[in-house]
Order: C-alpha cells, then sequence, then structure tokens
C-alpha cells in the first residue's frame, strides 16, 4: 500500500509531485532547521485516489490517526480537547500553486467547549478565543460548505457599524459566532459541525474536491498544468498572529519581484491572521516597519530570508506569523515575478555566484520574452493622470472600464478590450482576469490577489489606486477630484508606474523591442537591456536549431535580421500577388490560350524577379527558401456569389471581362478549396506557372552576388508530383546558370507516410504544420477554431489548440516518421519547419528533440525561437516550457 502521509519532518523541497510545493517546501524548511509549526502532508495520490474512487483510499485514515496520534503527543495537546486544545490549519497546496482552489481553514479544533480552552492558554484572552473561533466558522462555512462568503462578511461588517476589527471586543466576537453558526444552520440545514475529528476530515476532502473547482479548472487549462495531479493536504499546528499587538502575520519577498532589486520588501499586519493580509482588511505596514515593532523578529526574519535565498538559490516567497514575539515560518516558495525581474534576477544571480549562465537561462522562458518586447505607454502622454496606484504587474493596457468579470468576458468574447476594475479581485474573478487586458483594484498591495495573478498571467496591473471609490452595483468608479468613470469608458492603465489614464494613451515600443531593432543603446544604466542581451547571447552560443523568418517581403527580411535570423525559411509567393497585383492572377487563371497565359506570366515575372531580388539582398547570403505558389483558389479569386450579383444585374450591359470571370469562378469554385486546386497541383494544371517563378528566382539570384536560393513545392503528397516540378526547375536553373537546392513541404499526411520515398527527389524538407495538423486531424483551419475550439478545450480534448502548439502525439509522429525516413533515403537532407509552431516553445522543443535541422518563424517572434532553442538545448527531452 503506497505512503499517503509524511510528515514534515520525512519530505524535501523536490517531492513536489507528492507533497505538492506548500508541502515540499515546509519539509524543506523544517529539515533546514526553521522555525516550522510541526505538521504532515497527505499526498497527492491519495487526492488522486479520492477523486478516482469518490472515497478516500483504504488504509488513508489510519494513516491520518497515527500521524495526528504522534502531533497530539508531541504538543501536548489533542486535537479540539476541550480545556486545552490543539488547533491544526488544513491547506491545499498542488505542484503549482493555483489560485482556485481551496486555499486554507485554520483554527481547526475549535468548538463551544474549546474556545475556552484556547482562552485560557492565552492567558485569559478572551477576545482573541472569539475571534479564532469566528474565523474557523466563517473560513469553514464558505470554503468546506460552499456558503456565499458575503452572508459572513455582510455579517462582520454590520457588527463592525464603521468601527475597525480592533475595536471589537470578545462580546461581539461571541454574538459573531452564534450570527455565523445561524448562517451555517440556514445554509446548510445542519449545525456547525463541532466534532475536531469532523471539521479535519471534511476540511481535508473539500480540499481534495476543490482540484476540480471550475475556477481552478480555468487556471489549469490557462497554464497548461496536467488536469490530472491532483493536489496535496498539509494539516499543520496552528501558531497565531491574532494574540494580540505582539504578535502578527505578513508576506515576504527575498527581492522585489516587480524590478529583481535586492531588499527588504513585504507587508506586514499586527494582531491578524492568514488571509488578512492579502484580504485587505486594514491597511498593512511595511515589513521594513516591523524592525521597529520587534527588532529580534525583524533580524530573525532577514536571516531566515538570507539562507532560504541562497538554499533556493532563487528569490523566496514567505509567509509568516508572529507569536507573542515569536517567528513561524508558514510557507515558502520560488517566487512569482514580472518576466523583466525573471531576467534580471537570473543574470544577478550569476554574477553573484549563486548559478551559472546556463541556470539562468533556463529559468526565463520565452513567454517572458514575449512580454518584454510588449509596447508602453509613450511618456510624454497628454492624456490626464485621473490616479495612481501600486505598479503590481508591468506593461501598458487600455480598455474599457468593467466591474464584474461576467461583463469581462463577455465585451471580450466580442473583441473588445477591457480592464477590470474593482475593490479587490478574488479567485471568482479569474476568467474576467483572462478576459480583460490588465487589472485595477482600488484596495491591496503588491501581494494582493489581484497583484499577484496577474503577475502569474503577466497582465498588466495596478492595485491599490489612491482615493478611488469603485461601485460595482452602479458599475462606475470615482477618481480623485471627482471623475466618474462608468462602465464602457475607455481608460488606461500603466502597470509599470502605477498611472491611472481616462482615455487612450498611445503606446510606444518596450527598450527590449528598440533592443532587438537595433536601435536601443545598450547603455550601462538599462539592467532589463543588459540581462536579456546576455541570456540572448548564451542562447544563440548553446542552441543546435537555426532560427529562419517567415518573410514575403523585403520590410519583413530586414527586421528578421535585425531580431537574428538566419535565413529565410518561408517565403510565400502567392503574398506577392495580393493586393494591386490580384489582377494578373486573375488574368492568368482566366487565360483560354497559351497566347493569353503566356502574356499574364509575362506581366508577372518582372515583379516576382525584383521582389526576390530585394530579399535577396536583405538577406546578404543567407539562404531564402522560396515556395512556388500555394494559393487556395477562393483567395484570389472573386467570390461567385458577388460576382454573379454583379452580372446579374448589369444584364445585357455586363462586362465582357466579368462575364469571363464568372465563368471561370463558375468553373474553378470548390467546395473545400483548401483540399482542392492548390500547391504542386496548379502548378502541375497551369502550364508555365512554376517555370515563370523558378527562373524569376534564378535570375534574381544571378544578380545578387551570393544569393542563394533554395526553390521549395508546396503540398506535395507523392514523390511523382515533386519529380515533374524538380525536373523542370533543375533545366532552368542550369539554362540560367544558377544553383539552388529543390525541396519540398512535408504538409500533407501522406507526404509524411511516404517520406523516405519523397527524400530521393528533395534535398530538405520543411514541415507545414499548418496543413499537415489541418489535415492530420481533418479540421478546417480556417473554420474549426472559432465553430467549436472552445468546447473541445472546455471538454478537454486538448488542453491548447494544436494549431497553436504542435500536437506531439498525432501530427508529432508524422514529423517524427518523416524525419526518420526521409534521412534513412538521403542522409544530409535538411530538415525545418515553418509553419506557425515555428515560434512556439513547446513545438521548438519538439524540433530539437525530433532533430531537426532549424525553425522557422515570424520575424517577431524570432527573439523567443532563439531563446527557446538554447533552452531546448539545455534542458533536453521531456522539457517544461512554462
Ligand atoms: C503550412 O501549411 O504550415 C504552411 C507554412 O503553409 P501555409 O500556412 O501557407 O499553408
Ligand atoms: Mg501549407
Amino acid at each position: 500500500m503506497p505512503k499517503y502521509v509524511y510528515d514534515f519532518t520525512e519530505g524535501n523541497k523536490d517531492l513536489k509531485d507528492l507533497l505538492g510545493g506548500k508541502g515540499a517546501n515546509l519539509a524543506e524548511m523544517t529539515n533546514l532547521g526553521l522555525p516550522v509549526p510541526p505538521g504532515f502532508t497527505i499526498t497527492s495520490e491519495a487526492c488522486r485516489r479520492f477523486l478516482e474512487e469518490e472515497a478516500l483510499p483504504e488504509g488513508l485514515e489510519e494513516e491520518i490517526t497515527e500521524h495526528l496520534d504522534a502531533l497530539e503527543s508531541r504538543m501536548g495537546r489533542r486535537l479540539g480537547q476541550a480545556d486545552d486544545p490543539l488547533l491544526v490549519s488544513v491547506r491545499s497546496g498542488a505542484k503549482f500553486s493555483m489560485p482556485g482552489m481551496m486555499d486554507t481553514v485554520l483554527n481547526i479544533g475549535l468548538n463551544d467547549e474549546s474556545v475556552h480552552g484556547l482562552a485560557k492558554q492565552a492567558g485569559g484572552n478572551e477576545r482573541f478565543a472569539w475571534d479564532s473561533y469566528r474565523r474557523l466558522i466563517q473560513m469553514f462555512g464558505k470554503t468546506v460548505q460552499g456558503i456565499d462568503g458575503e452572508l459572513f462578511d455582510g455579517a462582520l461588517e454590520e457588527l463592525k457599524g464603521g468601527r475597525d476589527d480592533l475595536e471589537l471586543d470578545a462580546a461581539d466576537f461571541q454574538r459573531l459566532v452564534t450570527t455565523y453558526k445561524g448562517i451555517v444552520k440556514d445554509q446548510t440545514g445542519e449545525d456547525f459541525p463541532a466534532d475536531p475529528y469532523r471539521q479535519m476530515s471534511m476540511a481535508t476532502k473539500a480540499v481534495f474536491e476543490s482540484w476540480n473547482a471550475p475556477r481552478a479548472v480555468i487556471y489549469r487549462r490557462q497554464e497548461r498544468i496536467p488536469t490530472d495531479l491532483g493536489t496535496a493536504v498539509n494539516i499543520c499546528s496552528m501558531v497565531f498572529g491574532n494574540w494580540g499587538m505582539d504578535s502578527g502575520t505578513g508576506v515576504a519577498f527575498t527581492r522585489d519581484p516587480g524590478t529583481g532589486h535586492q531588499g527588504v520588501y513585504g507587508d506586514y499586519l499586527q494582531n491578524a491572521q492568514g488571509e488578512d493580509v492579502v484580504a485587505g482588511i486594514r491597511n498593512t505596514i511595511s515589513l521594513q516597519d516591523l524592525e521597529g515593532i520587534d527588532k529580534p523578529v525583524y533580524d530573525e526574519l532577514m536571516k531566515i530570508m538570507d539562507k532560504l535565498e541562497n538554499h533556493y538559490r532563487d528569490l523566496c516567497d514567505i509567509e509568516f506569523t508572529v507569536e507573542r514575539g515569536k517567528l513561524w515560518m508558514l510557507q515558502t516558495r520560488v517566487g512569482k515575478r514580472t518576466p523583466g525581474a525573471a531576467f534580471r534576477i537570473a543574470v544577478q544571480l550569476v554574477d553573484q555566484g549563486m548559478i551559472d549562465i546556463d541556470e539562468a537561462m533556463t529559468r526565463v522562458t520565452g513567454a517572458q520574452l514575449a512580454q518584454l518586447m510588449f509596447p508602453r505607454f509613450a511618456k510624454d502622454a497628454e492624456s490626464k493622470v485621473i490616479t495612481k496606484g501600486m505598479n503590481a504587474s508591468p506593461g501598458a493596457a487600455v480598455g474599457k472600464a468593467v466591474f464584474s468579470t461576467d461583463r469581462a468576458v463577455e465585451l471580450a468574447a466580442r473583441g473588445e478590450s477591457v480592464i477590470l476594475v474593482s475593490r479587490e479581485t478574488t479567485p471568482d474573478d479569474l476568467a474576467g482576469m483572462i478576459a480583460a487586458q490588465g487589472v485595477l483594484t482600488s484596495r491591496g498591495g503588491k501581494t494582493s490577489h489581484a497583484a499577484v495573478v496577474a503577475r502569474g498571467m503577466g497582465k498588466t496591473c495596478v492595485c491599490g489606486a489612491e482615493e478611488l471609490e469603485v461601485s460595482v452595483t452602479e458599475r462606475r468608479f470615482t477618481a480623485p477630484g471627482g471623475v466618474v468613470v462608468s462602465e464602457g469608458d475607455v481608460i488606461s492603465i500603466d502597470g509599470t508606474n502605477g498611472a491611472v489614464y481616462l482615455g487612450e494613451v498611445p503606446v510606444v515600443a518596450s527598450p527590449v523591442m528598440e533592443y532587438f531593432e537595433g536601435s536601443g543603446e545598450l547603455g550601462d544604466e538599462d539592467e532589463l537591456v543588459q540581462a536579456v542581451h546576455r541570456i540572448m547571447s548564451h542562447a544563440d552560443a548553446s542552441r543546435r536549431l537555426e532560427v529562419r523568418a517567415n518573410a514575403d517581403n523585403a520590410e519583413d527580411s530586414a527586421r528578421a535580421r535585425r531580431f537574428g535570423a538566419q535565413g529565410v525559411g518561408l517565403c510565400r509567393t502567392e503574398h506577392m500577388f495580393l493586393g494591386d497585383r490580384r489582377r494578373l492572377v486573375e488574368d492568368l487563371v482566366l487565360a483560354t490560350s497559351s497566347e493569353e497565359r503566356e502574356q499574364a506570366l509575362a506581366a508577372l515575372k518582372p515583379l516576382q524577379e525584383s521582389d526576390f531580388t530585394e530579399i535577396f539582398q536583405e538577406m546578404e547570403g543567407l539562404p531564402v527558401t522560396i515556395r512556388l505558389i500555394d494559393p487556395p483558389l477562393h483567395e484570389f479569386l472573386p467570390d461567385y456569389t458577388e460576382l454573379s450579383v454583379k452580372v446579374a444585374l448589369a444584364g445585357d450591359r455586363a462586362d465582357e471581362k466579368d462575364r469571363k470571370l464568372l465563368a471561370a469562378v463558375k468553373r474553378l469554385h470548390e467546395q473545400n478549396p483548401m483540399l482542392g486546386l492548390r500547391g504542386v497541383r496548379l502548378g502541375l494544371v497551369i502550364p508555365g506557372l512554376f517555370a515563370m517563378q523558378v527562373r524569376a528566382i534564378a535570375e534574381a539570384a544571378k544578380a545578387v552576388p551570393g544569393a542563394r536560393a533554395e526553390v521549395m513545392i508546396p503540398l506535395v503528397g507523392a514523390v511523382q508530383e515533386l519529380e515533374h516540378v524538380r525536373d523542370e526547375a533543375q533545366e532552368i536553373l542550369a539554362e540560367v546558370g544558377v544553383e539552388a537546392l529543390i525541396g519540398t513541404m512535408i504538409e500533407v499526411p501522406r507526404a509524411a507516410l511516404t517520406a523516405g520515398q519523397i527524400a530521393e527527389a528533395a534535398q530538405f524538407f520543411s514541415f507545414g504544420t499548418n496543413d499537415l495538423t489541418q489535415m492530420t486531424w481533418g479540421f478546417s483551419r480556417d473554420d474549426v477554431e472559432a465553430a467549436f475550439f472552445s468546447k473541445y478545450l472546455e471538454l478537454g480534448v486538448f488542453g491548447v489548440s494544436p494549431f497553436e502548439t504542435l500536437d506531439r502525439d498525432g501530427v508529432g509522429r508524422l514529423v517524427l516518421l518523416a524525419v526518420e525516413e526521409g534521412r534513412r533515403t538521403r542522409p544530409d537532407l535538411k530538415l525545418g519547419i515553418c509553419g506557425e509552431h515555428g515560434g512556439d516553445p513547446d513545438s521548438i522543443h519538439f524540433c530539437h528533440q525530433a532533430g531537426l535541422d532549424y525553425v522557422s518563424c515570424s520575424p517577431f517572434r524570432i527573439p523567443v525561437a532563439r531563446l527557446e532553442a538554447g533552452r531546448a538545448a539545455l534542458i533536453g527531452a521531456g522539457s517544461d516550457t512554462r
């Protein structure tokens, strides 16, 4: 039988899979000799079994009892013992920290008898005991029994009648206990459970069940956390921060999670317990001020923070409690941070000798880099600053103010940009935060829910905005000076400096973007740009994959070069025929005689040639893969219905050209254009089209010294198709006197399945995973994302769109097969990818593992691809790209 329960002394930080992040780190701190209240952890495996079997797994209850007995004898008290009770907290803790799951129930073990015992323990402090008891009922009622938290909050507010919570006395809290018990009875039909063991067991089951709470499910999907991990449960003996003014609770970071700078960052709240700091019941004081209140505790905390940072070799965040002058550590973990801080901290730690540059590179991600490339607000923005708050999560966000999660989701679904405004957010707001461009709150600081979650998501967030009166019911807020912003009014928030503006503020490029663009000065002052530069240089030195660009013109090619592209991996020639030139393609398709066709081709050729020349010039001898035309015909010909109406309305006066066009469109009309006459098929059907293109490529290459052209044939499914085109292309290249590789895209499943044969006629393969995904799944890439992907994501058919991240199990197998069989035929076969997946972190890791030579992606994604290719080389198989 598996072991389901581990004492804190038995675990360690590497057991996160089993003990969850919180449990593993509590164990680590215990073993480091730090002051952690004794306790034990029930494993996530127990949770998985519980969820599968809908009952506690066999043996679990006995194991819990055994560990509880041991805890009780160690503490010299029994759980909920009337005259001298042991109290415990029950806290969830999955491998990844997950807002939306049940979090914590404190003070388990209290009832009408043991509340007196607790008062006695506290030297007759009745107020403390009754306050603790009402907190238990409140937390238990809300999180374990699912009662609306507002009912409890409302009763508390009513009792306070405008007073501070510190002004309430024992009798007030005792009355509140009675009211709360009434609420529980009303809502559940049953009395609040007085039996301490029943309290603990109900709370444990509730934690297990919260793994599948809707908010947790949304969060996992967003963060791509597997759904089958389950959560561990931590049972920890209670220490109390609400004992009196010599007690308190706080959160701290070993470095600023916004900038990465070392120092003392955190909040502290005297005479308070657990969630009070994040819930914003009173204004917290800064951690620095704790020094003046209790110097020995402050000094000890600083020492511990130092020890933790050296031990974890990273920024740690910490929750602690002071109980009558004694410091207790309740939690630590490697802390979340902004993308900018992630880069800065990684490099700072290298400079401090704590980690090497390899490790620094694994600690940042392409997703973080992408965020650093976002634009910011123009500094000299004239728009009005209406208030300022805390710069909780950086970035520039503009959108319509909305005051509820539902509205945020609704408007975002219509394609509108919104800013979610609230007093403070709760896990219930998760969907709204995901939907919004940014979040603005009027309460709470950098450790509030909004701040922590927004930072984790990379969402812009301004917290605790000054003198902001938010009225959720009236859907508006009032800023200082009486400025009223109602739902739908546009505001702009700056998560980097905390400013809130009325109206839309113009945005400018980020310094990291400027650095990539080559215009950024690499001055000493910009620590962030320096850090990005060092990590990017290391990624370039480490990676095996080359990075190329999908670029169809000189401008994109130039940007791609600035961003570090090592070639063009896909030049889509049909893109060169959009706009004004579309008519020329129409002429070609409509040509009925060889003369007409030749005329049309002759008109196209010089345009093609000059396009290619410009690209070759920009790429200065780097390889340029030019794909012969692949136009799904519907993208090039006029709409059949529209044209029919036009011709019908014109009657006898209809233009001759329109008539001819209509006849042709009718003839060429396809039910499934994506599976129709396109790619190599079109090249084989329209004589002279591919030949014209190859000649244009060859002549352009000849004209640009050092140009390296690669001719790529699209949509090949059989080697015979390729042979026809290749033979003709080789002749033309020889005629012009230019050498160029000739290869094909692998984007039809049959091509992957017959890659061994196709490699006979191809010098390179480039995986067109857009089509390969479309055809492997049998999904129309133009239609399905809007039609049913949200349902599929909801049902968990896949955790992420296969058009975004390569589907390793299906499409990936075809890629692996084609790599293997292609290379068997032709050992020096060059292999790349040019579908959208070429810029997606997880897919890049797959490409590295599959042994491809390069990835090709849009110019803006090149830095991300360079970084992830470096990380893939280092992290190796089975890597986690989150
Ligand atoms: C592909 O199919 O992956 C590809 C790159 O080609 P396109 O997107 O142009 O069809
Ligand atoms: Mg394609």
